[in-house]
């Protein structure tokens, strides 16, 4: 079932239109790679000539490199509150299949052999009835044909919302927030190198603490991709 209505502006899809209207779905803040610089770490858009943004400069990030496709700006965050907060899960099938279409060639150069949600933590789960970073991971993998590997990261306590932390507190807060279950991830034997999955990019503290898990479980390489990531500086 495709959903009815625009996730930005509200109004009536034509059948063709998956979950924004033509004139939304032209707002879209897609970084294209080659009209903006991105920061060679995490992706987020900075100036010409400058090779890091300043969040990597100062953090040795633990994944080897992330990658958003989109900027986090009024559009890309109202569907993204729609998925999270409304619920509404049907948007899931054209974000994906957006994200699929603007990231061939960063997953030609990564070439993934399994995919991985972060997790909410159970009790959120619970509350919330799914998890966005899960459903958009499923969706994608779909489209690249990748297996889609939900049980083996875990969020092992709660922690509070990033957004009220600075760095460092990000990370303190996200400090063995993420255990890998071993039992899953033997279910594939050989995979080294993986592609994380979440809907927004901050500053990765996120997507640290849960490469950090991995690797501690003998995962060599991981990847993270974003629906949308914040600006650089
Ligand atoms: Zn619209
Ligand atoms: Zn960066």
């Amino acid at each position: 079932m495709y959903p009815a209505k625009c996730a930005v502006c509200d109004s009536l899809l034509e059948r063709q239109e998956r979950y924004l209207c033509k004139k939304c779905h032209k707002k879209l803040p897609l970084i294209d790679g080659v009209l903006s610089n991105r920061c060679a770490k995490c992706s987020k858009e900075i100036d010409m000539g400058k090779s890091l943004c300043l969040d990597c400069q100062k953090n040795k990030h633990v994944f080897e490199q992330a990658h958003g496709v989109f900027k986090y700006n009024d559009v890309t965050g109202k569907i993204i509150a729609q998925l999270k907060y409304f619920g509404k899960t049907g948007y899931v099938e054209g974000i994906a299949y957006d994200m699929a279409a603007n990231t061939h060639i960063i997953m030609k150069k990564w070439q993934p052999q399994i995919i991985i949600p972060v997790p909410l933590h159970i009790s959120k789960l619970r509350t919330r009835g799914f998890n966005q970073a899960g459903v958009i991971a499923d969706e994608f993998a779909k489209l690249y044909d990748i297996a889609c590997a939900d049980r083996i990261l875990v969020r092992t306590h709660k922690t509070l919302p990033q957004k009220y932390f600075d760095n460092v507190e990000r990370k303190r807060n996200l400090q063995s927030a993420f255990a890998v279950n071993v039992k899953e991830l033997k279910k594939y034997p050989g995979v080294t190198r993986v592609l994380l999955v979440d809907d927004i990019y901050t500053t990765g503290s996120t997507m640290d603490a849960c490469a950090q898990a991995l690797k501690m479980a003998g995962i060599k390489e991981v990847y993270c991709l974003c629906m949308c990531i914040g600006n650089g500086m």
